[in-house]
């Protein structure tokens, strides 16, 4: 039964193969046998989980129907669930019980949707390794000496080994994509604005958006249907109708114009890698698709642009965290500023305290022009490369990572060299694009992704592409070895 998609589990609730009780069990029997190999769960969620899901079965029962009713999942722990703890990876909230539930929680519970628990990641979705926990590193299943990439990295495990069928995630600079391709699985960032950034714990607010975490692309348009929407909770939202994903899949792709951009195939790239985007490019070409030539001249900018915004946006956000209201506070504070300097030095851990002193330096009066208005600058030239490519193309189509899955512990010295790996996926946030990683090989038995990247709102083309690509090939459906 763990098998089982999520368009698989909504067939088979309908047809009463099975009741969403018994499929919670199994899955929630497999995660206790089987995660303490890859530490995926912060916490688990069993009462809560079989609550709902038998409250699934009372409503299919009266004739309710709908993909997700019933359907077992799980949420980053970056997402407000009441009266569970919301820990964001982090020592600082290891106490916190979120009062309210997300918007995102709160629209899937309402679906139907069961969730099984929260998910580990990097500390406040800082990272690409999913190394930076305060719960410890979560374990890659197609390798357990290697990272699951991050930082939605213990949704992005769980998934893979077949805990449960889908996830949510969160992408500031690549945190579903660069996982999803980690871990053979499909994961999608919507566009900025789609989905409610209510009550998900801000790291960099102009970059974040939640999205789903699958192994199939019909499986992300189940789980983005039941995520996105407007919002007015949400300043950000964007009041658009929200189409019908899973209705969207079955487009043809005869003349699809994919554009892929020759910056992409550069020096740092494993050429291993760069032959399986150049066969993933062929196999869309059998189906229809024309592929040209494109650039993308200010990408070579966008490291150093991500890496001053977000870090200076987050320590913004992150000074509410000051042992006062709420979260971790330190024993025995002498006076007031001792007691915000031990919380917030015990309270975080090392990489969240670099981002703060680096987003707070660059913010700073006399840095502020040369650093963060310089990057705000560079942001708009990469979204005019965009804009411009977009004239030309459909979609644009590259690597999702530079390298496969490396080692735990590898890049641990050395946090430029974890940074450098988000060379494809930051620039689809700086310009708040929608972009999607699928499975298109292996590497030395580690899953490679490529990216797809689409004009705004174009997620239902994304999805098109990935289903009409996964029909025709079977990366996606391989299971890691002993799960
Ligand atoms: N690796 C990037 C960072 O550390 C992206 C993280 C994310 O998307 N949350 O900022």
């Amino acid at each position: 039964m763990h098998q089982l998609t999520l368009a698989e589990i909504a067939r088979g609730l309908a047809d009463k193969k099975f009741s969403s009780e018994e499929l919670t069990k199994v899955l929630l029997a497999r995660i206790a046998q089987l995660d303490p190999q890859l530490n995926s769960f912060i916490s688990l969620t069993e009462d809560l989980a079989l609550q709902q899901a038998k409250a699934a079965d009372a409503r299919r029962a009266n004739g309710e129907s709908g993909a997700l009713l019933g359907a077992p999942i799980a949420h980053k722990d970056l997402f407000c669930t009441q009266g569970i703890r919301t820990s964001c990876g982090s020592k600082m909230l290891d106490n916190f019980k979120a009062p309210y539930d997300a918007t995102v929680v709160a629209k899937l519970a309402a679906a139907g949707a069961v969730t099984l628990g929260k998910t580990n990641m990097d500390e406040f979705a800082m990272g690409s390794a999913n190394e930076s926990s305060y719960y410890g590193a979560v374990k890659n299943p197609w390798n357990l000496e290697h990272v699951p990439g991050g930082s939605s990295g213990g949704s992005a495990a769980a998934v893979a080994a077949r805990l449960l069928p889908a996830a949510t995630g969160t992408d500031t600079g690549g945190s579903i994509r660069q996982p999803a391709a980690l871990t053979n699985l499909t994961g999608l960032k919507p566009t900025y604005g789609r989905v409610s950034r209510w009550g998900m714990i801000a790291y960099a607010s102009s970059l974040d958006q939640g999205g789903p975490l699958a192994r199939t692309a019909e499986d992300c348009a189940i789980l983005l249907q039941g995520m996105a929407g407007f919002d007015p909770q949400d300043s950000t939202s964007i009041d658009e109708p929200v189409p019908d994903y899973s209705a969207s899949l079955n487009g043809s792709l005869q003349g699809l114009r994919i554009g892929v951009p020759k910056e992409y195939f550069s020096a740092g790239l494993d050429s291993r890698i760069a032959e399986l985007i150049h066969n993933s490019v062929k196999e869309l070409e059998k189906l229809g698709a024309v592929v040209k030539e494109i650039s993308l001249p200010n990408m070579q900018h966008a490291i150093p642009a991500y890496y001053v915004i977000a870090p200076a946006e987050a320590s913004s956000n992150l000074s509410r965290f000051d042992g006062v209201r709420f979260g971790y506070r330190c024993e025995d504070p002498k006076n007031l500023i001792d007691l915000y300097k031990r919380s917030r030095g015990e309270g975080f851990g090392p990489e969240v305290q670099r981002r703060i002193m680096v987003g707070a330096y660059a913010l700073s009066a006399g840095y502020y022009d040369a650093y963060y208005l310089k990057a705000q600058k560079i942001r708009r030239l990469i979204k005019n490369d965009f804009m411009a490519a977009f004239n030309e193309v459909d979609i644009i189509l590259g690597p999702t990572t530079p390298n496969p899955a490396w080692k735990l512990g590898a890049k641990n010295s050395d946090p430029v060299a974890a940074y450098l790996e988000d060379v494809y996926t930051i620039t689809a946030n700086l310009a708040g694009l929608p972009g999607l990683s699928m499975p298109a090989g292996f590497v030395d038995g580690l899953p490679v992704g490529v990216q797809l990247l689409a004009p705004y709102f174009q997620e239902g083309r994304l999805l098109n592409v990935a289903h009409q690509y996964q029909l025709n090939t079977d990366w996606h459906t391989r299971t890691p070895t002993g799960f």
